[in-house]
């Protein structure tokens, strides 16, 4: 059996043939459209040719960003330059049969999926999932299923509020965990450092290599004894630590799962980010809740958005 995943991203689409172990056995990436009248043909090339190297999938996944209604597909709410699929039902753009059955959701959602049939959220019923990236993406497993509430925003972790008075956020608020911690939060950290003129390797290393000036530049500087580095590390991770103790009251998982960017910085992340979580919540839980890496090795979310044709749904 295969399924089809395909991530709608805003500069690209990816799409790929998955098997029933999760692994891509085909794939395709074509440059995100700017309109919708190249849209359209351009995933139809996509899927056809995938049929053409594979077989009719069992059942397609799509992941795309924005607001996305489950049962319907249709995307609700949909920012940026993929605006023009606002309104639109996804499931009606692929030029496939009617009765191959489709799902879709948004990007940290499907992720979730993919970790509930392949990864570390297997057989589990009560997860949280992080995405550490330029942003802060979240879904949650609750009683098995994955929470997606009222009108379908539930699960927006990173855009839990950590600092009444903080920065503007993307949504509209103020201070959300992400305008704190995600790569976009801890490079500006750095520039701003950088600019201000601060004794530090960033320093040079951002003004002659731009390039360079990333999230991992910090984590690496840190773990070299950068004392700024540290600096700007330590409490991004401290809030982060924070903010993950109240979701863990909230929620009572069994396991947290990190995934993103940041999360590639593996032990200098989860070591202190463990020890700040389990300090502030090991009182009303009574135990240390595991943090643990994404296990779907698969960047690109096509075997995430497959996972969604086979995640258990009420
Ligand atoms: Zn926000």
């Amino acid at each position: 059996m295969v399924v089809l995943g395909i991530d709608i991203g805003g500069a690209q689409i990816k799409a790929g043939m998955v098997d029933d172990q999760g692994a891509i056995i085909a794939s395709r990436t074509i440059a995100t459209p700017p309109d919708l009248d190249s849209f359209v043909p351009s995933l139809h090339d996509a899927v056809r040719w995938l049929l053409e190297a594979t077989a009719l999938p069992a059942g397609v996944g799509i992941g795309c960003k924005g607001i996305i209604n489950p049962d319907s597909t249709q995307v609700e709410a949909l920012t940026g330059s993929l605006h023009y699929l606002e309104g639109l039902r996804l499931s009606e753009l692929l030029g496939l049969p009617r009765d191959v059955p489709v799902f879709a959701d948004n990007d940290a959602r499907v992720a979730l999926a993919g970790e509930m049939v392949w990864g570390a959220a297997q057989r589990l019923d009560n997860v949280l999932m992080l995405i550490l990236g330029m942003g802060v993406g979240g879904a949650a497993v609750v009683n098995g299923q994955i929470l997606r509430g009222h009108t379908g925003v539930a699960g927006h972790l990173g855009h839990l509020t950590v600092e009444p008075e903080g920065a503007v956020c993307v949504c509209g608020n103020r201070g959300c965990l992400e305008t704190v911690f995600s790569a976009r939060a801890i490079e500006g950290e750095a520039w701003a450092a950088v600019h201000r003129g601060c004794a530090s390797t960033l320093t040079r290393l951002f003004r002659e290599q731009p390039q360079l000036a990333t999230c991992r530049t910090v984590f690496q500087a840190a773990s070299e004894g950068d004392d700024l580095a540290a600096a700007i590390i330590s409490k991004a991770t401290r809030r982060l630590g924070a903010a993950l103790a109240g979701l863990l009251h909230i929620f009572d998982p069994e396991l947290v799962i990190l995934g993103g960017q940041v999360a590639d910085a593996g032990a200098d992340l989860l070591i202190p980010l463990q020890e700040e979580v389990w300090s502030r919540s090991r009182g009303l839980l009574g135990r240390d809740v595991p943090l643990v890496e994404q296990q779907v090795a698969d960047k690109s979310g096509i075997v995430g958005a497959a996972g969604l044709v086979m995640a258990p749904r009420s």
